[in-house]
């Protein structure tokens, strides 16, 4: 059964690490390391079942390869789920245990935070192993990634705005955020310097007041944000929310979010948008910005530099919205094309025999 599914998926390794004193229950997964090492977060979470773990490794490691194809990274896609309360099973000796099996893979895995794990966490898990990023400041971190995913979703907005009204200038424009936490606070601030107008929602009324204190935002309510008079839609919250309920009331002619998996059905919600005239940037290079700037600490992290990447954003969806009028399909199906087929050129590229093998050859007479 399992065989099946990572034959289908075409995965290359999947390990179950175990450790009894210290109770860990974890399951790397290594997608696909044609582009490089697999880099991917390691999600903390209260599976019901095993299946459910193994189910959702499976596809997040998936994702992660196309997330760092389409971002340009020269990195692969993985994840690590671990089965367990975040909140009363953690220790030091869990992530140290979990961070042995991290070295045993040899570089070919490398670690990161996700919904469940800490910077001290990855503190821990750096005491074993190398390959692991988003430790602390410390020990050479890139610190908070929100505002690198902000400034990569500001830059594709620039580009979006050029493919829905001619012009990447924001100035004038009306912009819907939903949720204004980490990632949409920091955008506010970048829009707001570029003199657009922002109309926000949030279920943290905190967080509304100090969008509409600092940058003069509207607010409107919950469900209010879907037909609001905008020129563009930032969904900043949750996933799903672009399904056959909310697309009828958008008036918006793009949208462009840091959340994950916005359509709820991808090829359904997707052409439903296309019919509407609505142009999407699709969500998962949208928000590559945190991940190119973590990926950079594996390079002795230099912030101008990861800076200089993540503003690569605007070029990798300037790509997308190319491909996608080239071959006449949705901007979601182009971002899969786009990682598709640069992992086959890579993977295409001719075995000339290089200084490199040489050394590798030369180091087992050592
Ligand atoms: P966050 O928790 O700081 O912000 C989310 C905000 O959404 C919060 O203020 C929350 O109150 C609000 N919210 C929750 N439910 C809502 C609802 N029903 N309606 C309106 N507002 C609601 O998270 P974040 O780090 O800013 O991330 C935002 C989104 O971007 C998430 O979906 C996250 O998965 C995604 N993302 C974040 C990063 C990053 O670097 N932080 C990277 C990639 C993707």
């Amino acid at each position: 059964m399992i065989f099946t599914e990572m034959e289908h998926g075409d995965y290359e390794q999947l390990v179950f690490c175990q450790d009894k004193q210290s109770g860990l229950k974890a399951i790397i997964c290594i997608h696909d390391t044609t582009l490089g090492p697999a880099l991917g977060g390691i999600r903390f979470w209260n599976y019901d079942k095993e299946e459910d773990a193994i189910t959702d490794v499976l596809r997040l490691a998936k994702g992660m390869t196309y997330k760092n194809a389409a971002a340009g990274l020269n990195l692969g896609g993985g994840k690590t789920v671990v089965i367990g309360d975040a909140s009363k099973d953690k220790s030091e000796a869990f992530f140290r245990s979990l961070g042995r099996y991290i070295e045993n893979l040899g570089g070919r895995y490398i670690a990161a935070e996700d919904v469940g794990t800490t910077v001290s966490d990855m503190d821990y898990i750096f005491q074993e192993t190398d390959y692991v990023c988003g430790i602390s400041e410390a020990y050479g971190s890139s610190g908070n990634p929100s505002p690198f995913t902000a400034l990569g979703l500001f830059r594709a907005m620039q580009r979006t705005a050029k493919e829905a009204f001619g012009s990447d200038d924001l100035s004038g424009k009306t912009i819907s955020v939903q949720g204004v936490g980490n990632v949409a606070y920091s955008l506010c601030e970048l829009l707001h310097e570029s003199g657009a107008n922002l109309i926000v929602t949030d279920i943290n009324e905190k967080a509304v007041q100090r969008a509409v204190d600092n940058f003069g935002a509207k607010a409107v309510g919950l469900d209010e944000i879907y037909s609001v008079d905008a020129d563009i839609f930032a969904p900043c919250a949750l996933g799903g929310i672009l399904n056959d309920d909310t697309i009828p009331q958008l008036k918006v002619k793009a949208v462009c979010g840091s959340a994950n998996n916005q359509l709820l059905d991808i090829e359904k919600h997707g052409q439903m948008l296309t019919d509407a005239g609505i142009m999407y940037a699709p969500d998962y290079v949208v928000n590559s910005g945190g991940v190119i700037n973590v990926a950079d600490e594996l390079e002795g992290y230099d912030k101008e530099r990861a800076t200089s990447k993540v503003n690569n954003v605007y070029n990798q969806i300037d790509k997308i919205f190319t491909i996608a009028k080239e071959q006449n399909i949705s901007p979601q199906h182009a971002a899969d094309h786009l990682a598709e087929s640069r992992i086959e050129a890579i993977q295409n590229v001719k075995s000339v025999f290089t200084q490199k093998d040489k050394n590798i050859l030369s180091g087992r007479r050592k």
